[in-house]
């Protein structure tokens, strides 16, 4: 454990945009030890990331001076609750460069998907006219790609099964990106809708939107793009990218769980029908029937998780104090050393593009003799937290004829201490299992 590496070429630590140190004493977890006194390395932001102490303040601050429910009640804790929920919608629509109403709260991505599945398929049997606009049916098409998390596959796949669409999808290369050499056929005059991830969670790749948005946009179809790994990672502004949807999760961008983010394009949202119904959402209701908000209420019903909201507009400011390009540009550091630092370990191939263009600091690797949940257990064990497992994109690792890999991924609290870390735990777990090949076999990717 103790056997000293030596540094491939190329792998060298140039100054790393974010000052790593300071950015760890704001967040409160890391200073805990795990495993009988080990250092915490969290290699495991992609999951969910941690959060810093402005963040668990904003939460505390709303519980302990305005609880309330926002929209509701006429005393002054009721204005308070609203004006800080509706003043964080304005801080995180500004975030991704949209206005305060066409940004709608979910639980997260999966709610924010499946709420626009289920508002294309209730479209089709809406009773206002002005719903039926995007309905789906026989006939229509949904199109995906193979690296889709399953959170935007599944509400896609129902859709189908529900409408009677068909899902088509474009394929993967070898080096972890998308085949776009069939997208004139995939993407047709039939379809309805092109859900996209911007970045994979699995193979860090970040997707050429602009191509796809296009494309779509010849045809007339709608876009979503899955943001849950871009949106944390990168700056992501909706008026670039085209798109009539953008998803999001606090939990991955330093906010609390329990909130995320559907971004939607006013006209787009304005013409959908409800998900959810309920309470927060209505203009008249009768017995015989009711009517319902504009967006983004008309998608909000029931009480919010007005907390997490403001939560959210605190990771969001603390974002915006180090600069998304900043964050990106130290993620691009770490992963290039990252990269080099794993290839030059004999037996561990890296699954996913080979190298930082157009790329995220999501690794995913295979060792060499080892299942990967033994590796992240001997990882573990160095008090080093990946995650290991298919990731939630099944049909990846199916792709790569592999049965898991084990996944490190990055964030501003990341350093060298932690890659060298996590390189040294998979030589550790290599001894562990008596895998240890020769040096000069050399690694793939
Ligand atoms: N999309 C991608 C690319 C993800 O990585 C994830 C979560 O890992 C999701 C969607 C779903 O996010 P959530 O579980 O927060 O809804």
């Amino acid at each position: 454990m103790t056997e000293t590496v030596s540094r491939p070429a190329g792998a060298q630590q140039v100054p790393l945009p974010l000052d790593v140190e300071a950015i760890r004493a704001d967040f409160p977890i890391l200073s805990r030890t795990v495993r009988d006194g080990k250092r915490l390395v969290y290699l495991d932001s992609g999951a969910t990331s941690q959060k810093p102490t402005s963040v668990l303040d904003a939460e505390r601050w709303f519980y302990e001076n305005v609880n309330a429910a926002p929209h509701r009640g006429a005393h002054q804790l009721a204005e308070e609750a609203t004006a800080a929920y509706e003043a964080a919608r304005t801080t995180i629509g500004a975030f991704i460069g949209a206005p305060e109403n066409e940004v709608v709260f979910t639980r997260n991505s999966t709610e924010a998907i499946n709420l626009v599945a289920y508002a294309l398929s209730n479209a089709a049997t809406a009773k206002e006219p002005e719903f039926r606009r995007y309905a789906v049916g026989q006939g229509d098409e949904i199109v995906v790609t193979e690296m889709e998390h399953h959170a935007n596959l599944l509400p896609w796949q129902q859709l189908c099964e529900r409408t009677g669409a068909t899902l088509r999808w474009l394929g993967l290369t070898d080096d972890g990106r998308l085949d776009l050499s069939d997208l004139a056929t995939v993407v047709n005059e039939r379809t309805k809708l092109v859900a996209v991830t911007q970045q994979s969670n699995i193979l860090g790749t970040i997707n050429p939107l602009g191509d796809i948005v296009a494309r779509a946009r010849e045809v007339g179809a709608l876009v979503l793009v899955d943001g849950a790994q871009s949106v944390p990672h990168q700056r992501v502004d909706v008026t670039e990218l085209g798109a009539d949807f953008l998803v999001f999760s606090g939990h991955k961008m330093l906010g609390p769980t329990g909130v995320g983010v559907l971004w939607g394009r006013y006209d787009v949202l304005d013409a959908l029908p409800p998900f959810l119904t309920g309470g927060s959402m209505i203009e008249v209701v009768r017995m015989e029937g009711s009517t319902f908000m504009p967006p983004p209420q008309r998608f909000e019903a029931g009480v919010p998780m007005t907390a997490q909201v403001i939560g959210l507009a605190a990771a969001v400011e603390y974002l915006q104090r180090l600069g998304m390009d900043q964050v990106q540009a130290h993620e691009e550091a770490l992963t290039e050393y990252a990269l080099a630092q794993l290839r030059a370990v004999p037996g561990v191939t890296v699954i996913g593009p080979p190298d930082t263009v157009a790329r995220g600091g999501a690794i995913s690797f295979t060792v060499e003799g080892i299942h990967p949940h033994d590796v992240g257990q001997v990882l573990d064990d160095l008090g080093i937290a990946v995650r290991v497992g298919h990731h939630c994109a099944w049909p990846v690792v199916r792709r790569y004829g592999v049965p898991a890999t084990t996944r490190a991924t990055f964030y501003v609290h990341t350093g060298y201490d932690d890659v060298d870390a996590l390189v040294e735990g998979v030589r550790e777990a290599q001894r562990f299992f008596g895998v240890a090949p020769s040096e000069d076999e050399g690694a793939t990717s």
